[in-house]
């Protein structure tokens, strides 16, 4: 059964009289057995798209299409609805930067017991808090200490055992490695992997293709707005079809070649008004004469690229 169904979604911001188009007819899907990667640079929509799904978008935000979590439609769903039974229920979201989000003057059990007492949680608060701190692999002594008095790392996991505590089927963590030294890093997506292997469906958003490679089994690569390539990571990683994906491989430092980083030339197109065609077009080292007119959705073994070269 699918989990996520994104269908024909856009999200638009209208932003001191301008609109900036965020996301722009986006449709992808996954299975609920499976995690997704979202892949791209800053400012290609990947946030707002995660963001949508959560239905925590700036009041300036419009959107169109369909979101299908589980066979409900999740914009037809009233606000106060889906704050009641989906948001942290069924669906739950690491924010970026979020472990910076910690209030200082309250100890990690005082913020624990305020998510659940919000929620209404009726079993043993206690019980359900240590589990959750143990889940992320942390000492229930952390739950007596306050923010500044424990690592980057641990309020990190003390943020993932938050999005957790009212056991979501889908968590998306928006770049939950950023910011954290490499060690940590490592350690951080050793702990995403055990708790997918728990049956936990992750989506994570992510500039680093690499750390994406090492969870999800789909990915979809975002430029200017739109996915420009969908499908099995294994089948991306050996064989990307976008040029813009194989850009982003190439961006990706390898310990066994001494070839050095090729990295792309120019900007992103303004998404307050994108270009006709192909919006890759400017930085495109293969653009063709007909690349000015919208690149075709052409399906591969595991998904689609949108790319004239594979017509
Ligand atoms: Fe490059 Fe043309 Fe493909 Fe766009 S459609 S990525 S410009 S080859």
């Amino acid at each position: 059964m699918v989990t996520l169904s994104v269908e024909d979604l856009s999200v638009k911001y209208q932003s001191q009289g301008k609109i900036v188009h965020a996301v722009d007819h986006v449709s992808f899907s996954f299975d609920k057995t499976e995690s997704l990667g979202i892949a791209g640079e800053s400012g290609c929509g990947k946030s707002t798209l995660g963001l949508a799904v959560m239905k925590t978008l700036q009041e300036n935000a419009s959107v169109s299409g369909k979101i299908i979590f589980d066979g409900t439609q999740i914009l037809a769903v009233s606000d106060s609805e889906f704050t009641k039974e989906i948001r942290w229920k069924q669906i739950s979201m690491i924010f970026q930067g979020a472990m910076n989000s910690l209030d200082p003057v309250f100890t990690i059990k005082k913020q624990f017991e305020e998510i659940l007492k919000k929620h209404n949680f009726q079993e043993d608060h206690i019980k359900t808090i240590e589990h959750a701190i143990s889940t992320v692999g942390l000492p229930h002594s952390v739950l007596d200490k306050y923010p500044h008095e424990i690592s980057g790392g641990m309020k990190q996991r003390v943020i993932i055992a938050m999005s957790l505590i009212l056991k979501p089927m889908m968590v998306i963590a928006d770049e939950p490695t950023t910011a954290l030294d490499v060690l940590v890093q490592a350690q951080i997506m050793i702990l995403l992997k055990k708790l997918k292997k728990e049956g936990l469906s992750i989506v994570l958003i992510s500039h680093d293709l690499g750390i994406i490679s090492e969870i999800a089994e789909k990915v979809g690569i975002m430029y200017a707005g739109q996915i420009v390539e969908f499908g099995d990571m294994k089948e991306i990683y050996k064989n990307p079809k976008h040029p813009y994906t194989i850009a982003l491989l190439d961006s990706i430092p390898k310990i066994q070649e001494s070839k050095s980083i090729t990295p792309l030339k120019g900007n992103p197109p303004s998404l307050v008004n994108p270009p006709g065609g192909c919006r890759f077009y400017d930085r495109c080292p293969k653009a063709m004469e007909k690349c000015k007119k919208d690149p075709p959705k052409i399906k591969t073994a595991t998904g689609f690229v949108m790319c004239w070269l594979h017509e």
